[in-house]
């Protein structure tokens, strides 16, 4: 509630009585990693950081926006031409011009925002502040008639066109349709989803942050991404979703060695992802972790986007007795995702940071994270 207030009381100094309340969040990965270029499932829910925005609208058309995080003021209209200077301030002006190029209305507000998704550290809060911002117009200005799906679409052309980044549709469609102890399957196919139970009595999902991120030169993202495409042809299929182990193994005198296990990588964590549904719903969460801990491997040794300090960080997991343990994210740095005992959890980050501390000279940083609700009103206007 802190959060709530710090933004109320700002909102009133600079602007004067008070806005409307809306909040998204950021998002976890449970499983299903580079798994969405390839038409596969990605397995992602919301969790409790978020961004939260006070918004009034002001008769103008203007919009006028303070960070309280950043402490900086931005202040631009609604044309193309208009777009602002700050990075911060260009995804709440491509939300709005996102809007209005899909027939959708925006007129001049205020607003107030600050937040408490780390930002850059894989959680996402790039799309927390799009979704927040896109949940709020269409409330305000659109009487909700923009679908969610869409909002989603918002916040990820928002990037692409005012941003610069190339993302997919996962992290702002966690954000917009996250629900409280619930975990979603997306078909990055049909687009189509499914919510499934994520509520363990006896476990809880805490980030480690690694703190480190490697650049490589010859963008192995793009290579990755290449070699999935040519067993794909070589299949004579659209993507690996619909490729098994088989049919991998069939040509595999015909293709390299590495797009061999790429490929591989990618066919089993598609099993993965549908074998953790089954164990969700019987709320077996033992399944859950070894999952983890098999995607951890394929990632490290099949696909190759793991790093020193990701593998060290997952060993650390295993002898500490987590439960499951793996990068998140695209790889070569970030957070792993780890599923630990209650009992475990004091024991395992003092562990973890003491003995990578030891070893990088750094220690990681810990988020404890809680799944919970993505895009909403918090409170109406007083
Ligand atoms: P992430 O992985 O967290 O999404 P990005 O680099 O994609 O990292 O997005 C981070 C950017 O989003 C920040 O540089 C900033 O422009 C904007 N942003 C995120 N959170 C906030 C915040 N609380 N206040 C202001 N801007 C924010
Ligand atoms: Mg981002």
């Amino acid at each position: 509630m802190e959060l709530t207030q710090k933004i109320n009381s700002v909102f009133a100094e600079r602007f004067g009585g008070n806005g409307t309340l809306y909040a998204s969040a950021g998002r976890i990965n449970l499983i299903g990693e580079h798994t969405d270029y390839n038409g596969g499932f990605v397995f992602p829910g919301a969790i409790d950081k978020v961004i939260m925005a006070e918004i009034r609208t002001n008769g103008t058309d203007k919009v006028r926006v303070y960070s309280i995080d950043i402490d900086d003021y931005a202040e631009f209209g609604l044309n193309e031409a208009d777009a602002p200077e700050q990075s911060w301030a260009r995804y709440i002006f491509g939300v709005c011009r996102e809007i209005i190029k899909r027939g959708g209305k925006v007129e001049g507000f205020d607003a107030v925002f600050a937040g408490n998704v780390p930002l850059g550290a894989g959680l996402s809060s790039s799309a927390a502040l799009e979704s927040c911002f896109a949940f709020a117009l269409n409330d305000m200005f659109n009487d909700n008639s923009i679908d969610k799906f869409e909002l989603a679409r918002i916040g990820q052309s928002t990037e692409h066109n005012y941003c610069g980044v190339n993302c997919g549709i996962m992290d702002q469609f966690a954000s917009v349709f996250g629900k409280k102890d619930h975990l979603m399957r997306l078909d990055c196919r049909s687009m189509e989803f499914e919510y499934y139970p994520f509520s363990p009595k006896d476990h809880v999902l805490v980030l480690v942050d690694s703190r480190v991120k490697h650049e490589l030169a010859d963008s192995p993202y793009n290579k990755r991404r290449a070699s999935c495409e040519r067993v794909a042809k070589r299949l004579g299929i659209e993507t690996l979703r619909d490729a098994t182990m088989e049919m991998l193994d069939a040509v595999k005198t015909d293709i390299t060695a590495e797009d061999y296990f790429r490929a591989k990588f990618v066919i089993e964590e598609k099993e993965r992802v549908l074998a953790v549904c089954d164990a969700l719903n019987r709320g077996d969460y033992e399944t859950v972790g070894r999952c983890m801990y098999e995607t951890h491997a394929g990632l490290s040794k099949d696909y190759e986007v793991s790093c020193e300090e990701l593998d060290f960080l997952n060993e650390v997991a295993r002898e500490c007795g987590v439960t499951g343990s793996r990068i998140m994210g695209g790889g070569f740095g970030g957070c792993t995702i780890n599923l630990v005992k209650k009992e475990l959890l004091n024991d395992f980050v003092e562990i973890a940071k003491k003995r990578f501390n030891e070893k990088y000279g750094h220690e990681p940083k810990i988020y404890n994270v809680i799944i919970s609700d993505g895009a909403r009103k918090v409170s109406d206007a007083e």
